[in-house]
């Protein structure tokens, strides 16, 4: 069925899973859409905003965002959804969600110990987009594209570049089944579900086939910039390479949307097990009330919250990080006020390629005469015998 709207535009041939608040964003920008076409993520990619010229029709652009958009050519692509410009604030250039996807001119400012690659992966690179830092698994960079830009990106030096990844996969391959030691494969990128569903059961059945890869994680964002990726063929699909992990790009309970939830609980449904991972950022997500509804929801979703992270020193990352004193209080309120399941662990992927390594409140202040002394989220003291020291026997035994 066809409709006119109030000014007698054609709408959406057919509603069905629309959200009514897409609906309305439709008929404004994309009058000729069907609701057939916006749920197909082809069409999705294929309408991106990416430019100065299509972006200025969505939002009131700040001077800021302008200028960003106008000194492009070089650096991190921008690129938003849709789906996901429909979420964003288009009059207030403060929007959370707005902040993630849409540059600003702080982006070419430069901080101390801000790098290019500031976690050394390059050192770390066994073979072209293979990853070997910890022993038993590896990062396997599958895609050098994201659905949509974050301006925070880690691997910016990376996404959005349009190079051939056919032989880069061999020679990853070969490598892994060439390593006993290496039991997981972090299937990222760039973003792995924008491969065609084709292309990634080729690659999943290749890593099954190795014998000593006992577990595959994906790292996605696209359940919250794209959510309508997530088929039911895809998932059916997913669901042969069981046991699987799906990481989830997450930033801001405004994402969960219907539609977000749907993939999720599509995934879920299909015996995925899903995990989060969040990246602290100013303004955007470091308040308790923001980020204790984001982990709440993602529970009561069934997805795990798993790492949230200290923002990495990309070039021009200065606006978006938190000071880590502060993100340890706002953890320190989290483990006071949630459940256990809804906390991640806060991490620093150290630069130079240490790794993450959990940061949080000290919790061990000290030792005395045989006692561990511990202190809670509160901040009170408690003392835990350690280590075991014997002074006698029940009587009897
Ligand atoms: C995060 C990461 C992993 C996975 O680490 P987990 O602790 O298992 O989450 C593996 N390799 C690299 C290079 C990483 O950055």
């Amino acid at each position: 069925m066809r409709w006119l709207d109030e000014c007698g535009t054609m709408l959406p041939a057919d509603n069905q899973g629309m959200d009514p608040e897409r609906i309305r964003f439709c008929r404004r920008f994309f009058p000729e859409v069907t609701a057939a076409q916006w749920s197909d993520w082809r069409w999705q990619l294929r309408h991106r905003l990416q430019d100065l010229g299509t972006l200025e029709r969505f939002f009131c652009l700040s001077a800021g965002e302008r200028a960003a958009l106008e000194q492009r050519g070089s650096g991190l692509p921008v690129a938003v959804t849709p789906y996901y410009a429909a979420l964003l604030d288009p009059d207030h250039p403060g929007d959370p969600l707005r902040r993630t996807v849409l540059p600003v001119a702080d982006e070419w400012v430069r901080a101390v110990g801000e790098a290019e690659d500031p976690l050394d992966e390059a050192r770390d690179r066994v073979v072209n987009g293979l990853i070997h830092r910890h022993p038993d698994r590896v990062v396997f960079l599958a895609s050098h594209s994201c659905a949509a830009y974050c301006r925070y990106c880690t691997r910016s030096r990376l996404v959005g570049q349009k190079q051939k990844l056919n032989d880069r996969w061999e020679q990853a391959l070969a490598y892994i089944a060439a390593h006993g030691e290496i039991r997981e494969v972090l299937v990222s990128g760039g973003d792995p579900l924008l491969l065609s569903t084709a292309r990634l059961t080729a690659l999943l059945s290749r890593l099954r086939a190795i014998p000593h890869v006992e577990l595959v994680r994906l790292g996605s964002r696209i359940p919250m910039v794209l959510p309508m990726r997530v088929t039911k063929r895809l998932v059916a699909m997913l669901q042969r390479f069981q046991p699987l992990v799906m990481s989830i790009h997450v930033t801001h309970p405004a994402e969960l949307t219907t539609e977000a939830l749907r993939a999720l609980h599509r995934l879920a449904d299909a015996g995925v097990m899903l995990v989060s991972q969040t990246v602290l950022l100013a303004g955007i997500n470091d308040d308790f009330a923001t980020m204790s509804r984001l982990l709440r929801s993602l529970v009561r979703h069934r997805v795990r919250p798993y790492y949230l992270y200290q923002c990495d020193p990309i070039w021009g990352s200065a606006h978006f990080r938190v000071p880590v004193e502060q993100g340890i209080a706002l953890v320190e309120q989290l483990a006071r006020e949630l459940s256990g399941l809804a906390l991640p662990r806060y991490v620093i992927d150290a630069p130079g390629g240490g790794g993450k390594i959990t940061i949080g409140p000290v919790t061990m202040v000290g030792r005395e005469a045989g006692f561990l002394v511990l202190k809670d989220a509160s901040g009170r003291i408690w003392r835990y015998p350690d280590p075991p020291v014997v002074s006698g026997t029940l009587a009897g035994v």
